[in-house]
């Protein structure tokens, strides 16, 4: 017999082509998602609007199945870390992050990550495998269950950030297909806005997320010139800064586009000066941005030391006086080791391979 399905895998639209192909209305993808996405229903009984015979089809040939949480670590600012298990080798890292006015979930796409760049204890680890559609969303489904979601039926994750670990744009299929159950309405529902997609400049899946999904777009810059920047974000050799910049022009060429988020962390004497400054202002002059200024977040075994608070806001002050909007991103809980750039996961050393870094063009 074949496999079943995991339906964790599909948004919408396979699903419309599912049911169809089973001479189903595609209306019986709009129920089902619903099920799963607003009621967290995901147990073939309950769903009282598909006929009998649907629901043991269903049965029979589909399955859900999503990662699980095995530990969960809460801040003393509120933050909540969960250790979640793909399989027997592999676990990852999400983050929720609460605030007055908003909740954000940050999210893994890969298990470890092949980019190296040098301030990242993420990159230490190397690079095991993609995350699967269900491994990515599943972060978010069992993020909204463990938070009480989907019995208060109020939205306690509002926004959803591509910022754990991985480089979304290396995962691109897996990612969009997510980004899709994010966006349906019949799903979470969220809007573009809400969602930010981080990458380290992957040049070629910026220009696909610009045709397919515009979301929001953060760019882990952390420099202003090609010399460091090859040095702290080794993919920079693949793609200049240059090109990079270029493409977040194109993908900020329409007037109602969001500004791109440009992420700077702050190293202590080594991009951090006021030239660093003045030289990043030139960089960004003709694209629509704001600044996050990162102060670095320590790890076991890492080179680097944080600016000081001094030196970061007079950086900032250089950026706000040529009219760039920035501001120095807060470090949330850094006491359970769930600040940008501390997520590790697990998994035995022995799965690590290496990805290609390159993107095909398509
Ligand atoms: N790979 C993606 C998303 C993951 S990292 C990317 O590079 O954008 C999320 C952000 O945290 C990135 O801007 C990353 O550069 C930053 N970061 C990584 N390590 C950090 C550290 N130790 N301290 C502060 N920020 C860090």
């Amino acid at each position: 017999m074949a496999d079943k399905i995991n339906l964790f895998e599909y948004d919408r639209k396979m699903l419309e082509s599912y049911f169809l192909n089973i001479g189903e209305k595609t209306f019986r993808a709009h129920q089902l998602l619903k099920w799963i996405y607003q009621y967290g229903i995901i147990d073939f009984e309950s769903m009282t609007n598909l006929s009998y015979d649907l629901r043991t089809y269903l049965k029979e040939n589909t399955l859900f199945k999503l990662p699980e949480i095995i530990d969960e670590k809460k801040s003393k600012d509120g933050t909540k870390k969960w250790l979640i298990k793909l399989d027997e080798k592999n676990s990852i890292e999400t983050v929720f992050i609460p605030e007055s006015d908003r909740g954000t979930l940050c999210i893994s796409t890969q298990v470890g990550c092949a980019l190296d760049c040098k301030f990242c204890s993420t990159a230490k680890q190397g690079f095991s495998r993609n995350l699967t559609t269900s491994e990515i969303i599943g972060q978010v489904w069992l993020a909204n269950k463990t938070l009480g979601h989907f019995k208060n039926k109020k939205r306690i994750i509002t926004n959803i950030v591509f910022m754990g670990m991985g480089e979304p744009l290396l995962n691109y299929n897996n990612v969009i297909t997510s980004i899709n159950l994010m966006l349906d309405d019949h799903c979470f529902g969220l809007s573009k806005r809400r969602i930010t997609v981080s990458t380290s400049g992957i040049v070629p899946g910026i220009d696909r997320l610009k045709e397919d999904n515009k979301v929001s777009l953060a760019i882990s810059l952390h420099a202003s010139n090609d010399e460091l920047r090859n040095n702290i974000v080794p993919i920079n050799r693949s793609y200049p800064m240059s090109d990079l910049l270029s493409a977040c022009k194109r993908y900020t060429e329409e007037k109602e586009d969001d500004p791109i988020t440009i992420e700077y962390v702050m190293l202590k004497d080594i991009n951090d000066s006021l030239q660093d400054a003045h030289n990043l202002v030139k960089c960004l002059h003709n694209i629509p941005s704001k600044v996050n200024l990162i102060p670095f977040n320590k790890f076991p075994e890492a080179h680097f030391e944080s600016s000081d608070y001094g030196v970061i806001n007079a950086f900032r002050d250089v950026l706000i006086k040529s009219g760039i909007f920035a501001i120095t991103r807060k470090t949330r809980g850094d006491d359970i080791d769930a600040a940008c750039g501390q997520l590790v996961g697990k998994f035995l050393a022995k799965s690590i391979k290496h990805q290609k870094n390159t993107m095909e063009l398509i």
